[in-house]
């Protein structure tokens, strides 16, 4: 059976170069997706998929569904279609459309004797306003059992864990005056932001290790040097291997946020104005996902990366098991956003990994969908990889 879905997406490789090469000419940038957002739903519903456009808040966001029979798996299959401002498909989100197309039609024309339902959603905007979490908050993806995705890459690998990521954006306000003739009316911001400055240097030696936090001033006041400012703003990311960690650590810069306006006399404010939560590792889903990829020869595959940066997936796999096959079509060693990625964008290698990063997710789903009790060990491992996080965590 899987032999087939191979052929199948094999011998609609031209489509999807069609297809992602339109998307790759015409790159739209975060929430602006609608040309590819439309091409994709377009597809899908000629496919037979029951297609909901504009979901979860987001007008380029999708969802396509097709079930057989009732309370069988439901298998989430997520695809990214935003470029970078200026460089255009430099993270290759535009061969993830098309892969994901290929590997749910696959599925769906596979003569699976068991019940399942397929679930692809089309979600914006990850290299910007993180998509996925405002989708997540407009009650997408309570519908799927698992999560599934492909990404270009420099090597074809799984990724265990991500990082929670934090923006947090701090204001003073202070009260202007002449530096030199009254001083003492005036209640300097940079001061107070300074004096929080210095207390999350000395915050760091107390955090546990995998904690990183970096900062940069934003503005403050654009007075004369002979004037208390009046305003100063910073942002602030704080990262960890461990979103509970962050909570734990949150709590204690609001505490330094506030004594440093205490100290100072001044106001302030602290807006949370991005909250990326961690990947929950699912090794044993990976270990599906990478002996697939074995199995068809996928091109350089190495190990698991253990070390990732952050990305809006990690929120989904808050709530579920997710994974997201990397497929390489650049030289090893090659940076996402970079030229590299640009250069080979329509490349025969990029039409070679969506047919390979299809071909991987549809084997994996199957997998999933006809092995009895691999979905139970895949849960099992997941929810024990989540106790474990809540029991790391040092308040
Ligand atoms: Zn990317």
């Amino acid at each position: 059976m899987k032999n087939a879905a191979f052929a199948y997406i094999r011998s609609i490789g031209s489509n999807l170069k069609e297809m992602s090469d339109k998307i790759f000419d015409n790159p739209e940038t975060g929430l602006n997706e609608y040309q590819a957002s439309a091409l994709l739903c377009d597809w899908l519903e000629q496919e037979g998929f029951a297609i909901e456009r504009g979901v979860g808040g987001l007008p380029t966001a999708f969802r396509a569904v097709y079930q057989q029979g009732e309370d069988g798996l439901s298998i989430g299959l997520l695809c990214e279609y935003d470029a970078l401002d200026k460089m255009g498909h430099a993270c290759a989100h535009h061969l993830q459309g098309p892969c994901i197309l290929a590997a749910a039609n696959s599925i769906k024309r596979s003569d699976i004797s068991k019940p399942f339902k397929l679930v692809v959603y089309g979600t914006p905007a990850e290299e910007t306003v993180s998509g996925k979490i405002i989708m997540l908050k407009g009650g997408c993806f309570q519908d799927i059992d698992v999560a599934l995705m492909m990404h270009g890459g420099a090597t074809t690998t799984v990724d265990v864990k991500s990082l929670a990521n934090y923006l947090v954006e701090v204001e003073f306000f202070g009260t202007s005056s002449h530096a030199a003739i009254q001083p003492e009316m005036g209640r300097s911001a940079l001061d107070s932001l300074l004096i929080a400055f210095q207390g999350v240097e000395f915050l760091r030696e107390h955090i546990p290790d995998d904690v990183r936090i970096h900062y940069a001033i934003r503005s403050s006041s654009d007075q004369p040097v002979n004037v208390v400012p009046d305003y100063a703003k910073a942002l602030f990311s704080i990262r960890s291997n461990n979103v509970l960690t962050l909570d734990a650590v949150l709590a204690r810069f609001h505490n330094i946020m506030e004594g440093a306006a205490l100290m100072m006399g001044t106001k302030h404010t602290v807006t949370i104005k991005k909250q990326v939560a961690n990947k929950i590792p699912s090794r044993r889903l990976n270990q599906v996902l990478v002996d697939n990829a074995k199995a068809i020869n996928a091109p350089t595959i190495r190990p698991p990366r253990e070390r990732t940066g952050s990305t809006d997936f990690g929120n989904i796999m808050q709530l579920i098991p997710g994974s997201c096959i990397r497929v390489a079509f650049v030289p090893e060693g090659t940076p996402s956003h970079s030229q590299g990625f640009l250069d080979a964008g329509k490349s025969e290698a990029a039409t070679e990994a969506m047919i390979v990063g299809a071909q991987v997710l549809a084997g994996a789903a199957l997998d999933i969908i006809q092995i009895d009790g691999l979905w139970e060990e895949i849960y099992q491992d997941y929810e024990q990889e989540k106790n474990t996080l809540q029991k790391e965590v040092i308040n």
